[in-house]
């Protein structure tokens, strides 16, 4: 499966609903990191639907700022 929001990253499934029904499923990114859950209305696991505000479709990861860069350590 596709990455909902990159649309480029695999897919995998990180937890199941612990009594096997199936019930829900949490996959995460390997390119992006996002993650999402399977129960998450249809209209934000559609890509065709998400708004294009959160899609991170084409965007070149390695460019992004570090939202909370690391201070150095003080002496
Ligand atoms: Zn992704």
């Amino acid at each position: 499966m596709k990455c909902i929001r990159c649309l480029e990253g695999e897919a995998t499934v990180v937890a199941k609903a612990p009594d096997g029904s199936g019930a829900w499923e949490i996959y995460t990114c390997d390119r992006c990191n996002f993650g999402w859950r399977s129960t998450e209305p249809a209209r934000l696991l559609d890509p065709a639907t998400r708004e294009p505000f959160f899609q991170m479709v084409g965007v070149d990861l390695d460019k992004l700022l570090t939202p909370c860069p690391i201070p150095p350590l003080r002496k």
